[in-house]
């Protein structure tokens, strides 16, 4: 089969650090264009432009786009594409609202084009044992423990802190589509509590208590300001002892045991893009931003110390 030709688009930070080798290393797929405003964004040999009207108006032809530009933007470009019959990978979080991934997903069925919500966080080497495991176990309780130095990791990103940025829920949106993924029943919040600078649109912290149908308890702490060691954790209380997934999902830890996967989260998610593309299939879970938007609904809000890069 030809390869399928893609361009991403949104040429910064995690499509330089992740989405050019996962596509530059896949036989699947090969790389027809990037698209970013900055000329200075490009790879050698490989056309550019600087928007997606100037790719779909004269550039090379594309069979996909791996969007990968803030959220804020997304559902004009991947609406474009669909419209063009070309298949789309969009970045987590899928889009800045719920309604317009819901429009994109509808879209897509009408057209028969693929639409992939990625979650690279499930594709964590430990993240599929996590949840073989814990199927077979009676759960307790959940801790989930999202800390990190937002200098470190989103020096200078604007968007993060403004409407449809997310703030903290940018990474932890990640441990959320973790959650949902390993967890046996649906969880919903119960109370919660974010911080919010007050030069900020979005929150720094959070501290949530959620429940899931059988009144078991997961709570989650995410917090941008911690500076030492970081921490992406979830710790499950099992019958049978504690399930530890930890550095966001590659290490799992278990009675007896622990296991430090290899990395290939984006190596994954292209791997699962191509199958879906090949089969003609869409897959769009849109549960990790839903239980953000419920937590933007229903948690108490504080004002916090002004936060500068
Ligand atoms: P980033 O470094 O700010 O990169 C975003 C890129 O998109 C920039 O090059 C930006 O160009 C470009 N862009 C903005 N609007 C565009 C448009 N209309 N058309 C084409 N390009 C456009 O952000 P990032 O950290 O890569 O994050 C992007 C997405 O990936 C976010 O949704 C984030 O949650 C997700 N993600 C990030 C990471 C990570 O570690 N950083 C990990 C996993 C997922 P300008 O700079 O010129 O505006």
């Amino acid at each position: 089969m030809d390869p399928i030709r893609i361009a991403i688009v949104g040429m910064g930070k995690i499509a330089r650090d992740q989405h050019l080798p996962a596509i530059l290393g896949d036989e699947a797929f090969s790389l027809a264009a990037t698209v970013s405003p900055l000329a200075e964004q490009t790879v050698a040999g490989v056309p550019h432009r600087a928007s997606l009207d100037a790719l779909l108006a004269d550039g090379p032809a594309v069979d996909a786009i791996a969007l990968c530009t803030p959220p804020q933007v997304r559902y004009d470009l991947a609406a474009q594409a669909l419209a063009r019959g070309i298949h789309v990978f969009l970045e987590k979080p899928p889009g800045a609202t719920l309604a317009e991934v819901d429009a994109l997903k509808s879209q897509a069925a009408e057209t028969g084009v693929t639409l992939f919500a990625a979650w690279h966080s499930r594709f964590a080497a430990g993240v599929a044992p996590a949840r073989s495991w814990l199927a077979e176990r009676r759960i307790d309780s959940v801790s989930i423990v999202w800390r990190e130095d937002v200098r470190v990791w989103h020096p200078g990103q604007a968007w993060i802190w403004q409407p449809g940025g997310l703030g903290v829920f940018d990474p932890g949106i990640n441990a959320l589509s973790i959650a949902t993924h390993i967890l046996p029943r649906p969880f919903f919040l119960r109370a919660g509590t974010l911080a919010i600078p007050a030069n900020r649109a979005a929150p720094i912290a959070a501290d949530l208590t959620f429940c899931d149908t059988a009144g078991m308890t997961i709570h989650v702490d995410l917090d941008w300001r911690q500076t030492g060691p970081q921490r992406w954790d979830i710790v499950v209380e099992t019958d049978a002892g504690t399930c530890t997934l930890s550095n966001g999902g590659a290490v799992l830890t278990l009675p007896g045991s622990a296991d430090h996967g290899e990395d290939r989260e984006y190596s994954g998610l292209y791997a699962h893009f191509a199958t879906l593309v090949s089969t003609c299939r869409s897959e769009i879970d849109t549960r990790p931003l839903k239980l953000v938007a419920d937590v933007f609904l229903r948690a108490r809000r504080e004002s916090v110390e002004a936060f500068n890069d």
